[in-house]
């Protein structure tokens, strides 16, 4: 089996988690899923980036240890994201005892290796606790970080422990330049080589007068211990969830995808595949910098003091309207909206209208016509029109354009309500002579078998509304245990369909 080890970024332990997270982690279950589906052994990490000054700060602030501060968190994430379906195969905590040696391992790595890469350094700038980065004069406005206008910038002065970013200029150019797909979509490589071609700098590696964090491995020359910079002890949980050096974790290394957030895509295709490069191991296989979920225009984030409840709109219509309505409207390659009244329609007209309304008709048709078992019928038009909407839509998700993908899957949803406009099988029902009834048996058919198809291709974005479908259709066993390969051949003649709940009742 092909190993496909994909991570999401890991969330900061300092608030409550919102719809970018949310976004984030239902764009990557859907390829995880889809994944699967292809046959794929797949692993799926998430987690928290617990330490930080940020963090030690907030807990200061309550009143708290840090450690308590990050467990309520963690508790609170993972929760939410089992609310969502999200599912994950490893859930890394950079408190994890795992994590920290793992990184002791990798710096050390870098130290035996290319020793030169890490050098000591006085420094002094602007430092956005916000972003947990040093500030330079083009990312600041009126005296605050453009990403952060309501903290306060601070004067930092200190001697660090830096790495020579500087060095992998040409490395990293090379590595953007030369494959198309080790960060998409093209809009960010173009970002990220810019960024190179006005020259990098090197960045600290640590920092003093921290004391929530992983110790760096080695002293300043003065003596003083210091402890592992943010990003230095964030990016490699990627590396140490497979159990980094001794690779006795879940995962192989390397990853074949990082989903992230289009803001730190610097910090996974310039600063991480260095580090790697540095430490003499393979690069991660793809990163893909998705955008934001943008509420009037604004981007949802604690920072941006912009605000919506996950779980009220989870409540809505519940997780599965929640996954499809986002990532149908936000495009995975770009920034999209949420509201309330947009969600409103696509509920109506696209899954209670339309999926759900189909699945209804179809299922009632197949049981007071045939008594509730599938007839058997030869392949059609409808079928070879659905095939070519298949290879669209795998093409779609092979690229993470999850949006397009949906759009193919909709359209089989939209080709089956025209076969039964067209058809007209309660007329066919009425008739009683053999080429009605054969006529009848083929459209039923089709219309069971297109069903589901509609439901394996919209498994990995609605897996539990797919499953009842796949239920009341009377599929053998779980959706998620099935494969696409088998997907355009797919028969359910000899299925016995029942009729359940509504798929998508309105009012609520
Ligand atoms: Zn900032």
């Amino acid at each position: 089996m092909t190993q496909f080890y994909l991570t999401t970024a890991i969330d900061y332990s300092n608030g409550e988690p919102h719809i970018g997270h949310a976004y984030e982690k239902i764009g990557a279950d859907a390829i995880a899923r889809y994944h699967r589906l292809r046959g794929d052994d797949v692993h799926f990490l998430i987690g928290m980036d617990e330490h930080g000054q940020k963090v030690e700060q907030t807990a200061v602030q309550q009143g708290i240890e840090p450690q308590a501060l990050v467990d309520a968190l963690a508790a609170r994430f993972s929760a939410m994201w089992k609310r969502l379906d999200i599912s994950y195969d490893q859930f890394m905590r950079t408190t994890d005892a795992m994590h920290r040696s793992g990184v002791r391992a990798l710096i050390e790595r870098i130290l035996d290796k290319n020793p030169d890469d890490f050098y000591e350094k006085a420094y002094e700038g602007w430092y956005c606790v916000g972003c947990e980065a040093f500030k330079q004069d083009a990312e600041i406005l009126d005296g605050k970080c453009m990403l952060h206008p309501t903290r306060t910038l601070e004067w930092v002065e200190e001697r660090n422990w830096f790495f020579r970013l500087s060095r992998y200029a040409d490395f990293l150019r090379t590595l953007l330049t030369e494959s198309a797909t080790f960060l998409q979509p093209e809009s960010r490589r173009n970002e990220m080589l810019a960024l190179i071609d006005r020259g990098l700098e090197d960045v600290s590696a640590s920092r003093s007068r921290l004391a929530w964090g992983i110790p760096f491995p080695k002293p300043l020359s003065s003596g003083e211990q210091q402890t592992t910079y943010v990003w230095f002890d964030a990016l490699p949980n990627y590396l140490t969830a497979t159990g980094f050096p001794d690779q006795s974790g879940p995962a192989k290394w390397p990853a074949q995808l990082h989903v992230v957030g289009k803001d730190i895509t610097r910090f996974h295709t310039i600063i991480w595949p260095a580090m790697l490069k540095a430490a003499e191991l393979p690069l991660p296989e793809r990163v893909w910098g998705h955008g934001f979920v943008l509420f009037g225009g604004e981007r949802f984030s604690k920072s941006s003091g912009v605000k919506l409840d996950v779980d009220e709109a989870i409540s809505r219509h519940g997780a599965d309207a929640f996954r499809y309505f986002l990532l149908r409207e936000v495009p995975f390659d770009g920034d999209g909206s949420f509201t309330y009244e947009r969600f409103e329609e696509r509920y109506n007209a696209d899954l209670a209208n339309s999926w759900g309304n189909l699945a209804s008709r179809v299922i009632a048709m197949v049981e007071k016509y045939r008594g509730g078992l599938v007839p058997d019928g030869a392949f059609d038009d409808n079928d070879r029109l659905d095939t070519a909407d298949i290879n669209a839509y795998h093409s779609a998700m092979g690229g993470f354009l999850l949006h397009e993908a949906l759009n193919r899957a909709m359209a089989c949803v939209a080709r089956g309500n025209e076969t039964v406009q067209a058809s007209q099988p309660w007329a066919l029902a009425k008739a009683t002579d053999d080429r009605s009834r054969t006529a009848l048996d083929a459209i039923l058919s089709l219309l069971v078998r297109q069903l589901a198809r509609q439901a394996i291709l919209l498994a990995p974005f609605m897996p539990s509304k797919a499953q009842t479908v796949w239920e009341q259709i009377g599929g053998p066993g779980s959706i998620h245990d099935q494969r696409f390969e088998h997907l355009t051949s797919l028969s359910a003649a000899g299925w016995s369909v029942k009729k359940g709940e509504s798929l998508f009742p309105k009012d609520i």
